[in-house]
């Protein structure tokens, strides 16, 4: 699937090829909620990184996170959170872990993308206690994160596009 996005101001913009476009995974860690996730939590995408194509690229900033652990020394992730430094909007994660994927935040899309038949909802040890998770049918609570990949996810549920 083609997906569209932007940032509010406008001043950066992007097309990029997402086989794992279903917006399912709502991640509740602290890097997701304080960037990108006014209501505790932030929805990563799955897409291929050769495929995407960027339009103000000089608005880009890059945001490497601060992983603090209990009983570790405070380290940098590698990976770099883009979002635009005109108005402030979190747009994508790339991982060098990862090289050949991109992860648009589903806040950034401006395409229509499918309602998911199953949300998980992932980092749940680090959610604040004032975040209302939702809970019953279609919703599988993880502490950490799933073992299933995004991809893996499609595929089970037929949605790979
Ligand atoms: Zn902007
Ligand atoms: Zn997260």
């Amino acid at each position: 699937m083609r997906l569209e996005g932007s940032c509010h101001c406008g001043a950066v913009s992007f097309t990029v090829e997402a086989p794992s476009p279903v917006p399912f995974l709502h991640c509740h860690c602290s890097v997701c909620r304080k960037t990108a996730g006014g209501g505790g939590y932030a929805i990563n995408l799955g897409a291929r990184a050769e495929t995407m194509k960027v339009r103000g690229r000089s608005h880009l900033g890059c945001y490497h996170a601060l992983i603090r652990e209990p009983g570790r020394r405070t380290r940098r992730s590698k990976a770099e959170r883009r979002f635009c430094k005109e108005c402030g909007s979190a747009l994508w994660l790339w991982d060098p872990t990862w090289p050949e994927l991109i992860h648009p935040h589903a806040s950034a899309i401006d395409t229509p993308l499918p309602k998911p038949p199953e949300v998980v909802e992932a980092a749940l040890d680090f959610a604040p206690a004032w975040v209302d998770v939702p809970t019953g049918r279609g919703h599988v609570h993880c502490g950490q994160w799933p073992s299933e990949s995004l991809a893996e996810w499609h595929q089970r549920h037929g949605l790979l596009a």
